[in-house]
C-alpha cells in the first residue's frame, strides 16, 4: 500500500515556501493564488505546480477534492478540516481522496492507495487522459459509497 509523501521525501530546495507549496497540492488545498495573502505566494506556486506536473508526469500520491456522496457536494477545507454544506458537516474527507494516477499503455488509470491490481482491487479507473481517468475514478468511487449504503439498509431491515 501507498501513502501520501511530502516535499520533505520527494523534492530538494532550501525553499521552504516551495516546499509549503507542494505539500498543499498533496493535502488537496486548491490552487494558490495571489488573493490567498501569501507573502510568498509567487514561491508557493512554483511548489503547487511541481507537485502538479509530478502527480501528472511521475504518478506520485495526492489528495483530491471529490465529492463526500452523490448529490450536490463541493468539499472545501475550512480552519483545516474538509467540511459540505450539503452534507452539513466537517471532517467530510474519505480515504478514497488520496490517489495515484498512472500511465498504463495509451491510457491512465487513477487508483486509490490501497490498489493491489485490477483483479484484486476495485477501487480503480481508466480515462484517455489524466483528467478524465479521475472523472471516471469518481464515477467508480461515488457508486460503491452508493452500494455499500444500499447494502447496510438491506442488513438492517432483514
Ligand atoms: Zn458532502
Amino acid at each position: 500500500m501507498s501513502k501520501l509523501k511530502t516535499a520533505q521525501e520527494l523534492i530538494k530546495t532550501n525553499n521552504s515556501s516551495v516546499m509549503a507549496g507542494f505539500n498543499m497540492f498533496i493535502r488537496g488545498c486548491p490552487p494558490i493564488t495571489f488573493g490567498d495573502g501569501y507573502h510568498d505566494a509567487y514561491d508557493r506556486m512554483q511548489g503547487y505546480e511541481f507537485a502538479q506536473r509530478m502527480a501528472k508526469e511521475d504518478g506520485i500520491a495526492f489528495t483530491k477534492v471529490f465529492k463526500c456522496k452523490q448529490g450536490d457536494c463541493h468539499p472545501f477545507q475550512y480552519g483545516g478540516f474538509f467540511v459540505c454544506n450539503n452534507c452539513g458537516g466537517k471532517g467530510v474527507d474519505k480515504e478514497w481522496w488520496k490517489i495515484q494516477v498512472e500511465k498504463d499503455g495509451n491510457e491512465f488509470c487513477c487508483h486509490g492507495l490501497d490498489f493491489v491490481n485490477l483483479q484484486e482491487s476495485s477501487n480503480y479507473a481508466f480515462g484517455k487522459t489524466f483528467e478524465e481517468a479521475i472523472l471516471n475514478y469518481e464515477k467508480v468511487m461515488l457508486c460503491e459509497v452508493l452500494i455499500l449504503q444500499t447494502n447496510l439498509i438491506e442488513y438492517k431491515t432483514n
